[in-house]
This record gives C-alpha cells, sequence and structure tokens, in this order.
C-alpha cells in the first residue's frame, strides 16, 4: 500500500467509529514536498495541497498550473503578504489568527473585488508559540469578522493540537476547538480543520472534519 491509502484506510476506520454520516477531507501539506512529490500523490489520486508561505505557494502552483488542484494556505499570515496570496486564489485559508489580519485582508479583498473563504485559527491550548485566537474571545471575534469583514467568508475553524505527550492535553485542545464549532453552526460554519500526522484519529475521533497531514504522507530524506 501506499503512503496515501495507509493513511486514507486509517482516516476511514476513525471516521466510521466516530460516525457514519461524518465526512472528512484530507489535505495532503506539501511543504516540506517536492513539486515531484506532489505531482506523485496527485497521480494516486490526491486533490487538495496545503502550504504555510505564500511564496511556496506561488513556486509550486505555477509549477503545477497544468493540474486542477485545491490549494489551502495554512500558515501564519503577514500583512504584507496579503496581496500575493489573493493573486493566488486558494480555495480556503485556514490561518485568520486575529481581528486585526481579517480586517486587513478585509480591506485588500474589497480593493481587488474578491472574496477568500476562510477558517478562524483558534489558540486552543493557548501556547504562547502558536497563532489564533484565545478560545474565550473565539465566538466574539468569529461575529465581529462576519458583521464587519464579509469579503473574508468564514465557514469554520483550525487549530493546531496542543503540543503535548500527554494525550489527554491534546485531546482537550480539539475538544475545546469542536465544542466553538458546535456554537459556530448556527451561522453557517461547516469545516473544522484539526489533526496532523502525530494526532489526527484523534482529531477525527472529537470532531474533526478536515484533516491536514504532512509527514505520513511523504518520504524524507
Ligand atoms: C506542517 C503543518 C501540518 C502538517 O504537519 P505534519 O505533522 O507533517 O502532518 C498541518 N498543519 C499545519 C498548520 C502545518 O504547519
Amino acid at each position: 500500500m501506499t503512503r496515501l491509502e495507509v493513511a486514507i484506510e486509517r482516516i476511514e476506520k476513525a471516521r466510521i467509529s466516530y460516525s457514519r454520516h461524518q465526512i472528512i477531507q484530507l489535505v495532503a501539506v506539501s511543504k516540506y514536498a517536492s513539486v515531484d512529490q506532489i505531482r506523485t500523490l496527485y497521480a494516486e489520486g490526491q486533490r487538495a495541497f496545503g502550504e504555510n508561505k505564500v511564496q511556496d505557494l506561488e513556486l509550486k502552483a505555477e509549477a503545477l498550473e497544468a493540474l486542477p488542484i485545491a490549494w489551502h494556505f495554512i500558515g501564519t499570515l503577514q500583512k504584507n503578504k496579503i496581496n500575493k496570496l489573493i493573486a493566488q486564489r486558494p480555495v480556503l485559508v485556514h490561518s485568520i489568527d486575529s481581528l486585526e489580519l481579517a480586517g486587513a485582508y478585509h480591506e485588500r479583498l474589497e480593493r481587488a473585488g474578491k472574496t477568500q473563504r476562510a477558517l478562524l485559527q483558534i489558540n486552543s491550548a493557548r501556547e504562547a508559540s502558536k497563532g489564533g485566537v484565545d478560545p474565550d474571545e473565539a465566538i466574539a471575534i468569529y461575529h465581529q469578522i462576519r458583521e464587519n469583514y464579509p469579503a473574508l467568508q468564514l465557514e469554520g475553524v483550525m487549530t493546531i493540537g496542543a503540543h503535548s505527550d500527554d494525550r489527554a492535553v491534546v485531546q482537550k485542545s480539539f475538544e475545546t476547538t469542536h465544542a466553538l464549532f458546535e456554537q459556530l453552526k448556527s451561522v453557517g460554519a461547516k469545516t473544522c480543520s484539526m489533526g496532523m500526522s502525530g494526532d489526527y484519529e484523534l482529531a477525527i475521533a472529537c470532531g474533526a472534519n478536515l484533516v491536514r497531514l504532512g509527514s505520513v504522507l511523504f518520504d524524507h530524506d
């Protein structure tokens, strides 16, 4: 079996034990992968890929423009890179991590006459090393973005699981994010993006419907 097949099988098992009605999207995080490695995974059937740097997205999307890849942006976004990201038209930006970034993004989208589907990033374990909004403020910020910055079309939440060897701590960070997602469904939230190579089955058990997998999909030297 290929790495992709192994991952899909594990996702499927976790999905069914969570709910047979759940539909889970897999985004292949290609930030450490070459263009050839992306092409190989595409040939195996993968269509959604994620990058965390605007410049890498530009280079890879250009090299692979003949393929109908759905590009996701998952990284910390500097304000001075917003216009470059808009030009790339990613299908989903997972990493709106402050009201201030949302405001700047909205303004540039308006100027360009465009919209962008996006997720609000939650700092679910309140780690200083990570971006995202505090879980206690997330609902209010989500509503403020929806009301004031509508060019950014929020459709859910994203988190990076707690950086911990203690499974219970990681689980709590996913549960915190999923509870916010549930509260936001009434205003159209439909994507709960959480789970990476080391913790995606746990994330699915906590209600994730989009997982972002990098190292388990790509070989490294
Ligand atoms: C790198 C990265 C991933 C994938 O990480 P792996 O552990 O390699 O699966 C997922 N999400 C974000 C935001 C990342 O930066």
